[in-house]
């Protein structure tokens, strides 16, 4: 299986500068990321609110220079592209943002908005042909052609966000990046847009990489999924495993916080954490915010959150030393193995 996005140890850090008689600090808010998306597969990268999952969406595309580690896509370092090379590289490697209102100029009706990237990447030879592929770009989403000569203060939320996704299309990109796409949309438009993005993703044949904090979403349209816990991955898996048995106690509670109609089933057995149909969902909600990043806990980052952690004694082991992300194999043979950074699964493996 070839893979389109290759990241290795990255870091992303924010030096606070030196204050009198405080060394400097330091928010690591992507700390040695290794991952790899297949190409024509998606990735949701998922976590709460402030645990790096946007930077690290960010310093794939190099919109936040990386501290250090290496990216690769399509074989190419582009940790080490500059000038020139690097605006090649952006054809490739777009990114749709949460906010679409944000996101457009709103003095660019969308025909410059879509016919902007189409003219920097040289891609239309002429004006008829460059007319041709603005027209078939917002039919592809979905809009009318008499959409072209409006301005974005004249479309709703949903619609905006059809721009946004046209214009990450028109340079044929092969990676996308989605950071919370439709958050900020009303529920009723959610689906609607992530129906768009699976539907153009299998045309296209892209790679996603989609971040998302509704694991909902992600389940519907992602083939893995990497869970993000301040700054780290703590669990990754395909999404089907995840779902059925998720490994990381993080990542169950995650599961656990999903809204459910209250006389529907429950999601998760206790015990097991496979799919069951009853158990007492509020023992696996998180407690507590997020620790900051200036100043994560010593050893497991989540362990003053962990429920494992409370239930079996408060080990040691869970405040000294950082879990490595080790390889699990779960459920049937031929499955992809899953991988998770808890002392406490590792020890339970007979592997
Ligand atoms: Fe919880 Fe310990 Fe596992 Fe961390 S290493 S997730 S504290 S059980």
């Amino acid at each position: 299986m070839s893979h389109l996005v290759e990241i290795e140890s990255l870091c992303k850090h924010y030096p606070l500068g030196r204050r009198l008689f405080h060394k400097s600090e330091v928010v690591r808010a992507v700390e040695d990321v290794s991952l790899t998306i297949p190409t024509g597969q998606n990735l949701g990268l998922v976590g709460e609110s402030g645990c790096g999952k946007s930077t690290l969406g960010r310093t794939v595309l190099r919109l936040t220079e990386p501290t250090s580690g290496l990216i690769r896509i399509d074989g190419v370092d582009v940790t080490a592209l500059r000038g020139r090379e690097l605006t090649a590289f952006r054809r490739h490697a777009q990114m749709i943002f949460q906010d679409p209102y944000g996101s457009l100029n709103p003095r660019m009706t969308v025909r410059q908005t879509l016919t902007e990237p189409l003219r920097i990447h040289g891609l239309c030879p002429d004006l008829p042909s460059e007319q041709h592929r603005v027209e078939e770009l917002v039919t592809q989403v979905g809009l009318p052609e008499s959409s072209l000569d409006r301005y974005p203060h004249e479309f709703s939320g949903g619609q905006r966000q059809r721009i946004v996704i046209a214009r990450a299309l028109a340079v044929d990109p092969k990676l996308v990046v989605a950071d919370e796409p439709v958050s900020a949309l009303d529920v009723s438009i959610q689906a609607q847009i992530v129906n768009l993005l699976r539907d153009v993703q299998e045309k296209k044949r892209l790679t996603y990489l989609f971040i998302s904090h509704d694991l909902k979403v992600v389940q519907h349209l992602c083939d893995h999924v990497a869970v993000m816990y301040l700054g780290r991955i703590v669990e990754r898996a395909t999404t089907e495993a995840l779902f059925s048995q998720p490994l990381h106690p993080y990542t169950q509670a995650l599961l656990a916080a999903i809204p459910r109609p209250p006389d529907a089933p429950s999601l998760l057995d206790e015990k097991t954490h496979a799919v069951q149909l009853s158990y007492r969902p509020r023992a696996l909600l998180l407690g507590g915010d997020p620790p900051s990043l200036l100043s994560p806990p010593t050893g497991c980052a989540f362990h003053p959150r962990c429920r494992r952690y409370e239930e079996s004694g408060r080990p040691a082991i869970c405040r000294q030393e950082r879990p490595p992300l080790v390889t699990i194999s779960v459920g049937k043979p031929g499955t992809p193995p899953s991988q998770v950074a808890c002392h406490l699964q590792k020890l339970g493996q007979p592997e």
